[in-house]
């Protein structure tokens, strides 16, 4: 879960006690963890790609995970009800500056803004983690912003590349603390652009990916403000990079469907797509999908998709506390539950999991299992 703490006092602005930065709160309880997990099943497939440093890649000094069994928060830790009372304390603020703007405007700044004209509103994608993953596009827009409203899946290392002077406003859903609605944020968003803010809307990989971006387009397009979106490498793309995994390859994958494991509340069911989904020759790329895993497997698996399709799951792709479980599909929920992975995770199923320089590893460990096991009987 994530916390909002504030950013040291030399990136700030003036009236900077609403200015907060989002911030992995079990990062303190860190313990040496080995990133790739393999479990004992049979493999047959062998990878074409002998990319030699990419296991390295996961094993980069100065990595560090979480502890992810122990649920226990560090003294060092700013309570959690911390983020009530940021939250509580940013909303005045965010009205006085809006006063602030109103005030400037009625007296007259620049020629656009006497004559009325709205400031920006930037729809942004971060990427899914690592800020080298963030367009030159999107990097100058946050430099520039006025105010950058985030949510949960922006990392801090981009947060740090938004401007000194920017307001910041966090306002991502986290279970169990109140956060802005969906309406706040399409005001807020409104109220800004109409006082001439060049406001920021950041949102993690692409905005037009499960992003709910549409709506907030929407919403602002029927109040007369244009949004301008940039696009950002979604989760599909980033992660199946680090992982090496083509997402489509001649003669394996022929298409690539992203899929969601939520509804809406009251909507269909996520999983009923299963039955189209069951197709040996696509990837299958799921978002959101923890909670529903075991039941998709099982759909997909009664659908036709072979038992034995390589597979993968990445919490917290591209970024520095990065996992990755690899196993055959009718292993990988297990193989989820027991490593406890939490969101943000993706999964991929498909038989290009197997051309990642990783899925070899995955297969020789085995095989030198079966090996010990041999010398044990022998
Ligand atoms: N707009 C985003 C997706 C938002 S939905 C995009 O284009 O990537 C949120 C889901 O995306 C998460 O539950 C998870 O399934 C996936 N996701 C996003 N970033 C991720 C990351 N760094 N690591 C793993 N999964 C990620």
């Amino acid at each position: 879960m994530a916390l909002l703490t504030k950013l040291p006092s030399s990136s700030l602005s003036s009236s900077s006690s609403a200015i907060t930065q989002f911030q992995n709160p079990q990062i303190s309880t860190l313990k040496p963890f080995n990133s790739i997990h393999f479990t004992k099943t049979s493999c047959s497939a062998s990878s074409p790609f002998t990319e030699k440093h990419s296991i390295e890649r996961y094993q980069r000094d100065k990595w560090v995970f979480r502890n992810q069994l122990d649920p226990t928060p560090s003294e060092n830790l700013p309570n959690f009800s911390t983020r009530d009372y940021e939250i509580a304390l940013q909303l005045p603020e965010l009205k006085n500056l809006l006063q602030v703007l109103r005030e400037k405007r009625e007296e007259g700044g620049d020629e656009e803004r006497r004559k009325g004209a709205p400031g920006n509103v930037f729809l942004v994608g971060t990427g899914p983690g690592d800020p080298d993953l963030l367009t030159l596009k999107a990097l100058k827009v946050i430099q520039n912003a006025d105010l950058v409203l985030y949510d949960r899946l922006v990392s801090n290392d981009i947060m740090d590349l938004v401007g000194p002077h920017a307001k910041l406003l966090y306002v991502g859903k986290t279970a169990g603390y109140h956060s802005r609605t969906q309406e706040e944020i399409h005001e807020l968003l409104l109220s800004f652009a109409e006082v001439g803010a060049n406001v920021v809307r950041l949102k993690g990989g692409d905005p037009l990916v499960f992003g709910r971006g549409g709506e907030e387009m929407d919403f602002l397009q029927q109040k007369g403000i244009q949004v301008k979106v940039i696009p950002g490498i979604t989760a599909a793309s980033g992660i199946a990079a680090e992982l090496g995994v083509p997402l489509t390859h001649r003669g394996v994958a022929n298409s690539v469907r992203f899929l969601t494991g939520h509804s809406r509340k009251g909507g269909a069911d996520p999983l009923f797509v299963a039955e189209n989904a069951a197709d040996p020759d696509s990837t299958l790329v799921v978002y959101m999908g923890l909670s529903t895993f075991p039941s998709l497997v099982l759909k997909l698996i009664h659908h036709g998709l072979p038992p034995d399709t390589p597979a993968a799951a990445v919490e917290r792709g591209t970024t520095p506390q990065q996992r990755v479980v690899l196993a055959e599909l009718k292993d990988l929920a297990d193989k989820i539950a027991s490593e406890q992975f939490i969101s943000p995770t993706l999964i991929f199923i498909g038989k290009v999991v197997a051309l990642s320089p990783l899925w070899p590893q995955y297969c020789s460990k085995e095989t030198s299992e079966l090996i010990q096991m041999a010398d044990m009987g022998s």
